[in-house]
């Protein structure tokens, strides 16, 4: 029965490349069936929290992560791990070393110090002199590379996949599985994760933790969408991928590469963009009132929203779309880069608009189109007609559609803004 497991350590917050571990443990799991465990390493006391084990939770939920079992707490479980203490000191493969505060250390002394495991992306991996190394540190707790193979030897862990920054501690684990005697698992060593400068992906890259994403406006399915390729291809070469389900149906371990990918936040902002594009007005709706400062314009929620769905790259956008439209203008600003055509162009505009209602999108879109016919007919260049216009109505010379910027400013607010300009 195939099993995998994502094993963070409760240290600190999520970060992307955990979500990429912790995503590729999923679908390998749901690739064959099999389940997917949540183990908590919180054995190092000074630096697990509570706080951020709930974080971690909290994030995996977000992105969609979903654990067939768990979560386990190696915190919890201190008598599993007295069994394999047990049958390494009756081998002989243990001894207690003071540490500099006097409390003991026990220590386990491999009886080979090299040998070779067989990564499923690498094939056999070499390693040699392992030293020595703690299995229960002075305080009582397990270590790492101790918990982790008592752990994953009882949870029947089939395939161990994670990145590869975990390759020497793989060297002291098999160790220990020949030592206890215990089947090893497979191995899958994830390649590493760069920045867009060609170093480790860290802090130094700006937000580097899924809850930071999250607070910025990314959509769940954008991040995992990029994360997913970050060491997997798809045969065709097939880049976006709606959400997880739909990267299930199509994942397939076999296309896993151990060779570095580069993280590019212009890449997720683009992910982004077409995923918010997807979004129904209901959903965006949900997603998006979080990020506003208020609540969207009454009567005119469809226009907004639109406006959002179509701009936006992430969710914190919105306010601003929305004020970019909205917010107060005086036409004393932009009197000077009127084109010659604006006199006619508000004149007419203001006579179109006594009579039209703005109340929807397409409404306001076939007025635009209108005017546009009016322009056409006069061989006036819709530059000459966009333009004043969109002056008048918003103060920029650049913007949304210019049906959309009608629909959120909605009739009244529009008639006034094109008086103003016409006066
Ligand atoms: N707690 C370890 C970490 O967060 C787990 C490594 C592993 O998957 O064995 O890096």
């Amino acid at each position: 029965e195939p099993k995998t497991r994502f094993a963070p350590s409760p240290t600190g917050m999520l970060h992307l490349g955990g979500a990429r571990t912790a995503l590729f443990n999923f679908l390998f799991a749901k690739y064959h069936g099999g389940g997917l465990l949540l183990r908590i390493e919180d054995t190092d006391r000074s630096r697990s929290t509570r706080d951020f084990e709930a974080a971690l939770l909290e994030d995996l939920e977000w992105l969609g992560l979903s654990f067939d079992e768990g979560p386990y707490r190696q915190s919890e479980r201190g008598e599993s791990y007295e069994e394999g203490i047990e049958n390494l000191t009756q081998a002989g493969l243990t001894y207690e070393s003071a540490d500099q505060d006097g409390r003991r250390a026990l220590y386990f002394r491999p009886p080979d110090r090299s040998g070779t495991f067989r990564d499923a992306l690498r094939g056999e991996v070499p390693f040699s002199r392992v030293e020595d190394f703690v299995i229960r540190k002075s305080d009582g707790t397990p270590s790492y590379n101790f918990a982790a193979v008592v752990d994953d030897a009882n949870m029947n862990i089939s395939h161990v996949i994670r990145g590869e920054e975990h390759l020497p501690n793989t060297g002291r684990q098999v160790l220990l599985y020949r030592a206890l005697g215990l089947a090893e698992p497979g191995f899958v060593h994830l390649g590493v994760i760069l920045g867009p400068d060609g170093k480790k992906l860290s802090k130094r890259h700006g937000a580097a933790s899924v809850a930071d994403y999250r607070q910025e406006g990314y959509l769940p399915e954008a991040l995992i969408n990029h994360l997913a390729l970050l060491g997997w291809t798809h045969p065709a070469g097939k880049e976006d991928f709606a959400d997880l389900d739909e990267l299930v149906r199509e994942w397939d371990p076999s296309r896993l590469g151990a060779s570095p990918s580069t993280f590019d936040i212009d890449r997720l902002l683009f992910f982004d963009a077409r995923h918010i594009r997807r979004l129904s007005p209901d959903e965006l709706r949900r997603r998006v009132e979080p990020f506003l400062d208020g609540p969207l314009p009454e009567g005119r929620e469809a226009a907004a929203l639109e406006v959002i769905r179509e701009e936006a790259r992430v969710l914190s956008d919105a306010p601003r779309l929305l004020d970019e439209i909205m917010a107060p203008i005086d036409p004393a600003t932009f009197l000077e880069e009127l084109p010659d055509s604006a006199t006619e162009v508000f004149a007419h505009t203001a006579t179109m608009l006594e009579c039209r209602s703005l109340s929807d999108v397409s409404e306001a879109r076939d007025i635009v189109q209108e005017l546009r016919a009016w322009a056409k007919e006069r061989s006036m260049k819709i530059r000459d007609l966009l333009h004043p216009l969109r002056l008048a109505l918003t103060g920029k010379n650049r913007g949304p559609e210019m049906g959309l910027v009608l629909a959120v400013l909605g009739t009244k607010e529009a008639r006034k803004r094109i008086k103003y300009a016409k006066d």
